[in-house]
């Protein structure tokens, strides 16, 4: 049957479920052009006040991953592959230590990242201050390092779900991108495309996270496992708390600094850090066949940092750099302490507002087109409870020049509470599974 957007688009500006039929049509305008950019607008206003019946965002995340490329891993026939998504916070580092563990534990991590858009910053970006490091192989190098090493961080590549790249932008640009089911079908199509065995979603909530409010992030925690499943892939979501910086560096060079550290020295380590990864790595491993146990094991033995060390070489960074990180990563040239005006304890994280000062110092950006500062950002943050004091900085400012580390400091004392001690809240909020 011949379809018509403006009557696909009224039919769901008046609540009607469209058919899957009528939604891959309207996938396909997406992705061909045969959609006005007005249309799409239209058509994604239409779903961020209607919504979508969980049939309908099965269909429509299905359509999206069809748009483009659908990779197989024919050839790894001895692990399961593996992957894990995060809705992004202030410090969240986790996916370069994780993809590491989940390789040395036994898995196939083809892990396709994006960037930092706003507040919070993107694996990506942190990966690019790795002097010579691939964010984008093409293929069959891809598929090399995954095979061979058993994890690869690459970027999102052109060919997977082209029809993201165009709705993203549009929904970015005419204010609806936060409408859950969009979201989920954003997600789980690229997920999808990567021909995963299983995924974990680690959905943060809180003051520094994408979805602040641990209501909307429980409903998109739920729907992201739902049309998961739905469309044959095994998915576990973590709920987890972002209401202060995650780790003690929020940046791109000083978390891959930090990233590298949580490898080879995990006993001293931010227990949160190590807290999410570790129930990540064994929510993922354990209905995959494989030890949960080994997470742990992995860290404390050496062979996550020793997959990490083989991952980078085998995408063009350095071969020491775990050994001479310093040497390698980008550094600012004003590096100091900012300290406290009273002494006493951390009592909270304005943590988006930490998250903004890295983007004021020019670690984020606001427009997906911006270019980074990789040497910038915080570390040494304090931690919630922490006590803090003439010897005892909040922080380290790395900045390019002296009114740029005075504004960074100035933010970052406006962003920490300091008061009486106060205990952590955990940062495993809770697991859908
Ligand atoms: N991340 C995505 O990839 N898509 C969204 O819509 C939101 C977050």
């Amino acid at each position: 049957m011949a379809h018509f957007a403006q009557e696909l688009i009224r039919a769901k500006r008046d609540g009607r479920a469209l058919t899957g039929d009528e939604l891959r049509w309207v996938v396909g305008g997406i992705t061909d052009g045969g959609l006005s950019d007005a249309q799409v607008a239209a058509f994604a206003m239409a779903v961020f006040f209607r919504g979508l019946e969980p049939e309908e965002r099965a269909a429509f995340t299905a359509a999206m991953r069809d748009s483009g490329r659908v990779l197989s891993w024919r050839e790894i026939t001895d692990r399961p592959v593996l992957d894990k998504h995060s809705t992004g916070g202030v410090g969240d580092k986790v996916s370069l230590p994780l993809a590491a563990i989940l390789a040395a534990a036994g898995a196939a991590v083809p892990m396709i990242s994006g960037r930092g858009l706003g507040h919070t910053g993107g694996t990506l970006d942190k990966l690019e201050s790795i002097p010579g490091y691939a964010t984008a192989p093409d293929h069959d190098r891809f598929r090399g390092v995954v095979a061979e090493v058993g994890c690869a961080i690459i970027g999102q590549t052109g060919d997977l779900v082209p029809a993201d790249k165009r709705l993203y932008a549009i929904r970015d640009a005419a204010g609806s991108v936060e409408s859950i089911p969009l979201i989920v079908a954003s997600i789980l199509s690229k997920k999808l495309a990567a021909g995963l065995d299983g995924l974990v979603m680690d959905v943060k909530h809180g003051d520094g996270a994408f979805m602040a409010d641990l209501g909307r992030a429980r409903e998109l925690a739920r729907s992201l496992v739902d049309v998961a499943r739905a469309n044959g892939l095994p998915t576990v979501a973590v709920l987890t708390d972002m209401n202060s910086v995650l780790g003690s560096t929020a940046g791109n060079a000083v978390e891959v600094v930090e990233s590298i550290a949580m490898l080879t020295e995990p006993d001293v380590a931010d227990p949160r850090l190590v807290a999410v990864t570790l129930e990540l790595a064994e929510r993922l491993l354990e209905p995959h066949g494989l030890d949960p146990a080994r997470a742990r094991e992995t860290l404390d033995d050496g062979t996550a940092a020793e997959r990490f060390a083989a991952m980078v070489a085998a995408l063009g960074g350095p071969a020491d750099l775990l050994e001479r990180p310093q040497r390698h990563l980008p550094l600012a040239p004003i590096v100091g302490p900012v300290h406290a005006e009273t002494a006493g304890w951390v009592a909270a994280h304005a943590t988006r507002d930490v998250g903004v000062a890295v983007m004021a110092l020019g670690g984020g950006r606001r427009v997906e087109s911006a270019r980074i500062d990789h040497a910038v950002g915080f570390s040494a943050i304090a931690p919630v409870g922490a006590e803090v004091g003439p010897d005892q900085p909040l922080a380290i400012v790395h900045a390019r020049d002296e009114a740029s580390f005075r504004a960074a400091a100035a933010s970052l004392r406006a962003a920490i509470t300091v008061g009486e001690p106060t205990a952590l809240v955990p940062a495993i909020t809770e697991v859908l599974g």
